[in-house]
């Protein structure tokens, strides 16, 4: 089996050294362990959180360990009579190309008529994030007028056309010209934060939706929240869900100095990791999976070629080159 490692707990953005390629020799299956020839893998942005050493929510990954990550693949063989040979699964032993792991950590896919990998993306953990900050974080509510930042991503992408699906105006911000087209192609209005101050966002997000927003998505952190939290209603509800303009700060910057918004607007501010939701991922999958399946919502791909270029696929996370999920195909 061939794995990836990292050599140590990066500051500031992470360099392509960071990671190394080893190769090692499975042992005969244990009672109970399946071993499974991964297909797709997943690079997410809360990796990153994971390289750093330290335990936020969750631990950090170990120096010189096989890195893990969500991933799908074929069983090869088992000693789980659950998983037989030629069972397509969904588990965390990525960063590899073939996984050993106990059956207990391994889940089959689940039976829409869907390529395997959107269970990586639009019907795996960033499509199950989206429909928990939209619907059990922020309560969105038919009508609401909604705000997304990093909208043309895996987590985003999602939001916006669910948003779209029962709301008002639906703003969705991004970076790169594609993504704003893919954005508007949707009936979402797109407004690019790049080359903007705060004050320049907040003017484009008021053109944008005049009335202000119901909702905030917060995907993105720095000057989209600011801007944000200039363009709310009374009553807004912001869902945190991450913050990846900061993922690769050294030292932490200081907050937007508006926060006082919130006051000023009686907004509620809450974040959220999506694991602790998970018990609601069947009515999440009976929700958004025929949806899926049928095309009504659509849901883009962005694809790396092969094991060698897992670290390449994650660093392009912090450089916008994905538009939908990013993935690493085997
Ligand atoms: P994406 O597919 O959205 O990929 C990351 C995108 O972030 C990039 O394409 C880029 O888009 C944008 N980005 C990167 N750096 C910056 C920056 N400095 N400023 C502004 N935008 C930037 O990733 P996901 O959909 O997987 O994740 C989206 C967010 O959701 C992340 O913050 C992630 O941590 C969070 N998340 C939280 C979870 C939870 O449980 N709370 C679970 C899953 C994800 P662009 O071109 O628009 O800049």
């Amino acid at each position: 089996s061939r794995y990836f490692t990292i050599n140590d707990h990066p500051q500031g953005t992470p360099a392509r050294e960071l990671f190394e390629l080893h190769e090692q020799e499975l042992p005969s299956l244990a009672e109970g362990d399946v071993r499974i020839r991964n297909t797709w893998l997943s690079v997410d942005p809360y990796m990153r959180g994971r390289m750093s050493g330290v335990t936020t929510y969750i631990a950090p990954f170990e120096l010189n360990a096989p890195l893990e990550g969500a991933a799908i693949g074929e069983v090869i063989e088992s000693r789980d009579e659950a998983f037989p040979v030629g069972t397509r699964v969904r588990h965390m032993g990525g960063w590899r190309d073939i996984a050993q792991l106990p059956g207990e950590q391994v889940e089959s896919l689940p039976s829409f008529e869907v390529p395997e990998q959107a269970y990586l993306g639009v019907l795996g953990m960033p499509g199950m994030t989206a429909w928990t900050g939209l619907n059990r974080i922020a309560e969105m509510k038919e009508g609401d007028n909604v705000l997304v930042s990093g909208a043309a991503g895996a987590v985003g992408s999602l939001a916006v056309q669910l948003a779209k699906a029962r709301g008002g105006t639906v703003v969705g911000i991004a970076g790169a010209p594609d993504k704003l087209e893919w954005l508007e192609s949707h009936g979402i209005k797109a407004v690019s934060y790049r080359d903007k101050d705060a004050a320049q966002l907040t003017e484009a997000l008021r053109d944008a939706c005049p009335e202000g927003f119901d909702v905030y998505y917060e995907n993105v952190g720095g000057t989209c929240l600011e801007a944000a939290l200039n363009t709310l209603k009374v009553g807004a509800r912001i869902a945190v869900c991450g913050m990846i303009a900061r993922y690769n700060e050294d030292t932490p910057s200081a907050g937007p100095g508006n926060l006082a918004m919130i006051l000023i607007r009686r907004a509620r501010m809450e974040g959220f990791i999506v694991f602790d939701h998970w018990a609601h991922y069947p009515q999440f999958l009976e929700e958004v999976g025929p949806q899926v399946e049928s095309g009504k919502l659509d849901y883009e791909e962005t694809i790396e070629e092969g094991l060698e270029r897992t670290p390449d696929a994650f660093l392009k996370l912090f450089e916008g080159a994905n538009r939908g999920k990013m993935l690493v195909r085997l």
